[in-house]
């Protein structure tokens, strides 16, 4: 037993101390016994073969990963180039025969993730937004008109008719109109103002007729307008807010936000008599543009299409 165990001790040390020796022999014996060899490994890797598959996969392959992840890359990058075509057509044969897969993963992943990738969305729009704004407001996040710097009442303006067909194909289309201007090089016909100067542009070039052209109103319209705006401005024909004073860019705004149902039921030509001849109802106040646009944000209504629409100002 003893000398058994000093024998094996002996072997082992003797190993150690000639690498070099030892694997020539075992060299040797492999080259004089391949076939011994190989099927001596195949039958043991058929009999080990979960566990070495597990092992592969669980210990050994991981920690290989993790140590050679940019190697890893490097080579499927590279085997990718070379075999580019045979390999997008791989893909895109694996992606027909998983299709249905796929697409439920995907659906599940958007499901999961949800609030995530709207975050990162929003985001990204709102990047785009700050980086466009301030690129059409000559460098600074501001109305080029009147200073007004609160992105919430920021907007981009048509500087002539141009930029409303480029809208037009742009929206059709469902581009974000900021990563569209950022990734085509800013086109001239834009500028950044603020709801305020834009509504009282409109105004000047005529491009709302029906409520502002004053010689197509009667003149009652404008006293009621002016006695309206004043009751809701505290006595003042101002927004309740700011103070701001140019009755073009003023309206009434519903302070409950339940202008769009409001609006069924009173055309907008009509608010003013019908808040006087109903002697003025609760519920209102005077408040310019800007304001309002401020107070859609702070109620999240601004990425809610169905109430943006409905819910143009009257003014
Ligand atoms: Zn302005
Ligand atoms: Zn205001």
């Amino acid at each position: 037993m003893a000398k058994q165990k000093s024998r094996a001790e002996y072997n082992k040390k003797w190993r150690a101390e000639h690498p070099d020796k030892c694997k020539q022999y075992h060299k040797t014996y492999y080259d004089n016994n391949k076939e011994k060899c190989n099927a001596s490994s195949r039958l043991y890797r058929e009999e080990h073969k979960d566990e070495l598959n597990k092992n592969h996969r669980e210990v050994y392959w991981p920690e290989y990963y993790k140590n050679n992840k940019g190697k890893i890359y490097e080579y499927q990058k590279g085997y990718h180039e070379e075999h580019k075509e045979e390999s997008v057509e791989y893909q895109h044969q694996w992606y027909l025969d998983n299709r249905e897969e796929v697409l439920k993963r995907n659906k599940q992943h958007n499901i999961d993730k949800a609030d995530e990738i709207s975050k990162q969305k929003s985001n990204r729009n709102q990047g785009w937004r700050v980086e466009v704004l301030t690129h059409y407001g000559n460098g600074k996040l501001a109305c080029v008109k009147c200073g007004f710097s609160d992105i919430r009442g920021l907007s981009l303006d048509h500087i002539d008719g141009k930029g409303s067909i480029e809208r037009e194909r742009i929206g059709d289309r469902g581009v974000n109109l900021y990563g569209y201007l950022k990734n085509h090089g800013y086109p001239e016909w834009y500028q950044t103002l603020c709801m305020n100067c834009q509504n009282i542009k409109k105004i000047e070039n005529k491009e709302q007729p029906r409520v502002h052209d004053a010689p197509s109103l009667p003149v009652s319209y404008l006293i009621n307008r002016i006695t309206v705006l004043t009751h809701y401005g505290n006595e003042k024909c101002s927004c309740v807010k700011c103070g701001f004073s140019d009755i073009r860019a003023l309206s009434i705004d519903h302070i409950n936000g339940d202008g769009a149902n409001h609006r069924k039921e009173v055309r907008s030509s009509n608010l003013y008599r019908w808040l006087i001849q109903n002697n003025y109802p609760e519920g209102f106040q005077t408040l310019c543009m800007n304001c309002q646009s401020i107070k859609r944000y702070e109620n999240n209504e601004h990425n809610d299409k169905t109430k943006s629409k409905n819910g143009k100002t009257l003014n």
